[in-house]
């Protein structure tokens, strides 16, 4: 598969993986030989497809599971947009020989691969994700609803996967776009989020558990848009978390707001606006003219 152009390379760079990249600073580029590397002194299970996936044998089915959805989500918004044509490579990989400074069990995106841990189990899914301190609450809501833990990093990571091709899309769809990262995060969140709710609802349930889980038990020591951005990448990962997890209540929000598509009007306000470096208050101001104020009012009513 060929590589990604650079563009895209560096929209990917930029808006690597929703949690984790910017807290912990990678240094990608160094570590693609590391990733042909690692993969090629495993015993990998190559599964073909649109989106072909390398795996370590005996993680298979999750592997199978999250590169249906990349898949499905690619032929969505290929056919809902124009002139979209995404590549990608999935590596689901186990922790054995981990070289990279990335800690193992964080997601990442990499000259046209997403990378996913294969043998992250619910306790280490809580722990890197900074949710042990609520595990009890998170185990305690599952039962209620059903859910099996496993289910609940299943979905997240199903979820990070479509995010990552959201980045991707957007890439392809508007080649100016806005540069602020936290605007790119939540948009990727908004373009993940409408591909599960409308094709694939049963599949959002674990990592719906997981947000509202973080939101009602986590206590944050930073809580606005400002201090986010003052601190971004030096915070803890749970507090990080926090912020990505109340983004996805206005994501709801917008998902809701039916009037609107939203990469339509994206890339419409894109185009119309000659400063490309807004921060993503001064963003929600040119979408809520089609949005009705919707996106500005959450912001200001989250205190954000
Ligand atoms: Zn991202």
């Amino acid at each position: 598969m060929k590589p990604f152009c650079t563009i895209s390379t560096v929209k990917t760079l930029r808006s690597l993986f929703l949690f984790a990249a910017y807290v912990i600073g990678l240094n990608l580029n160094a570590q693609q030989s590391h990733l042909d590397t690692l993969i090629s002194a495993k015993k990998i299970v190559y599964i073909e497809g649109i989106i072909p996936a390398s795996v370590t044998h005996g993680y298979e089915s999750k592997a199978i599971l999250w590169q249906s959805a990349i898949v499905d989500a690619k032929h969505c918004y290929e056919t809902k947009y124009k002139n979209i044509d995404v590549k990608a490579k999935l590596a689901v990989i186990d922790s054995v020989n981990w070289t990279f400074d990335v800690p193992y069990g964080y997601t990442f995106a990499n000259e046209g691969w997403i990378v996913l841990p294969a043998d992250v189990d619910f306790n280490a899914f809580v722990r890197i994700y900074g949710a042990s301190a609520f595990k009890d609450e998170l185990l305690s809501e599952a039962k209620t609803k059903g859910i099996k833990p496993d289910e609940i990093l299943e979905s997240f990571f199903a979820f990070v996967c479509v995010h990552e091709l959201g980045h991707l899309i957007m890439a392809q769809m508007m080649k100016d776009g806005f540069s602020d990262i936290l605007f790119n995060e939540l948009a990727a969140n908004v373009v993940a989020y409408e591909y599960f709710k409308n094709n694939r609802p049963e599949l959002l349930r674990g990592y719906n558990l997981f947000y509202n889980g973080v939101i009602n038990n986590y206590n944050p020591h930073f809580k606005t848009l400002t201090e986010l951005y003052e601190n971004y990448g030096k915070m803890s990962v749970a507090n990080y978390v926090w912020y990505h997890s109340n983004f996805m209540k206005l994501v709801e929000e917008i998902y809701n707001y039916k009037e609107v598509d939203f990469l339509t009007c994206l890339k419409k306000v894109s185009m119309e606006s000659k400063d490309k470096n807004l921060k993503i208050r001064d963003v929600a101001v040119l979408l809520d003219k089609d949005y009705k104020g919707l996106i500005t009012t959450w912001l200001s009513k989250n205190n954000w």
